[in-house]
């Protein structure tokens, strides 16, 4: 009996870690990081302009080199600088937007905001003045 709970528990280990969290496929080429104090006050701005409040300890950050594309709706691009996976809590950005706080900001707010698109409420409100959107306004939430 003992065996097989060993047994049990070695396999829920390497189900744990052979699995890419729920659904979000971490790139081989992202590594883990922990996120610059500098983080915690950009967390606290973003909090403060949805009014909306999460636990900033429970994001995993993961970075990957300039070289990695996104892919989004199915094309990749160079002018995606990150990308949240909210039900994860999981942030990826590119290596040199590490330390650009509208697009850090951004990504936080979706994680605070966990719906798909960019619900206007939020990302074009008080909130728009620290973070970046760079697609224009078309009066939706996408
Ligand atoms: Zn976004």
């Amino acid at each position: 009996m003992r065996q097989i709970v060993s047994a049990v528990i070695m396999m829920c280990a390497l189900f744990v870690v052979g699995c890419s969290d729920f659904g979000v496929n971490i790139p081989d080429e992202a590594t883990p990081f922990t996120p610059p104090e500098i983080y915690r006050q950009w967390w606290l701005d973003i909090e403060g302009c949805a009014q909306r409040y999460g636990d900033f300890n429970a994001i995993r950050w993961f970075k990957v080199p300039d070289s990695y594309l996104f892919s989004s709706a199915g094309y990749k691009s160079e002018s995606i600088a990150a990308q949240t996976y909210f039900k994860s809590n999981v942030i990826i950005v590119r290596e040199s937007y590490l330390l650009v706080a509208p697009i850090i900001r951004h990504e936080m707010l979706h994680i605070l905001v966990p719906v798909k698109g960019h619900p206007r409420q939020y990302f074009r409100s008080e909130c728009a003045k620290v973070l970046i959107n760079n697609w224009p306004d078309d009066g939706t939430d996408n």
